[in-house]
């Protein structure tokens, strides 16, 4: 997906009267270039590009005036930075997760690694025809030599949840810890000690498993 692509919905309400000739002019100016996946990323492209194309530093201003886009008139031609950090830009960050977990879905099944590429084998995605289901794998370890895998449904959700919001809210769940050895989330059953996983265990530690 680009960029123009991704533009193409405009947000309903806008700042200042010079937002809508500066959203089509960032609009036509990224029309090639790619969305990149990481939010951060997508930010630094659109500010940047602002800058370029309003000519002004972002940092401590609240409004620039665009001469190129004034029809006359009070307001005319002045952008509102405020409107592009706090409201425009939440915008597009919340319509490309929307497109990306549209295109994430092919035949009701999630395919999880484009969004998280660890979790692909404790956590599965599933859409039916009135709700999404979100599972994630457990591990009995009761007989050491050999565990009993098995998943459990984390939650039944609307077709029109948020799958990035609450894939993180299950990652900081009781089903899952986070290994500050490797910096990775895991699932519990997969953990060694409130910090450590099984992996970071046997390598470090010595431990057998
Ligand atoms: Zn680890």
């Amino acid at each position: 997906m680009n960029f123009k692509e991704l533009m193409q919905i405009k947000p309903k309400q806008w700042g200042l009267r010079g937002d809508p000739h500066l959203w089509d002019e960032i609009s036509e100016h990224l029309q090639h270039e790619e969305v990149p996946k990481d939010q951060k990323d997508i930010e630094a492209i659109i500010v940047r590009c602002i800058e370029d194309i309003t000519g002004c530093s972002i940092e401590n201003t609240s409004e620039v005036f665009v001469e190129r886009y004034s029809q006359g008139g009070m307001s005319s031609g002045v952008v509102s930075i405020d409107f592009w950090l706090n409201k425009a830009l939440p915008f597009l960050i919340e319509n490309y997760l929307h497109n990306l977990q549209e295109s994430c879905f092919r035949n009701m099944s999630f395919d999880i690694t484009t969004m998280y590429e660890a979790l692909n084998d404790s956590v599965r995605i599933n859409r039916s025809n009135d709700s999404i289901k979100i599972e994630v794998l457990s591990i009995d370890w009761s007989n050491p030599d050999s565990p009993i895998t098995s998943w459990s449904v984390y939650k039944q959700l609307p077709l029109d949840c948020k799958l990035n919001v609450e894939v993180n809210t299950l990652l900081r769940s009781k089903y899952f810890g986070y290994c500050e050895s490797c910096n990775s989330y895991k699932i519990i059953g997969h953990m060694d000690s409130k910090k450590m996983c099984q992996c970071c265990a046997s390598l470090h530690l010595g431990k057998i498993y």
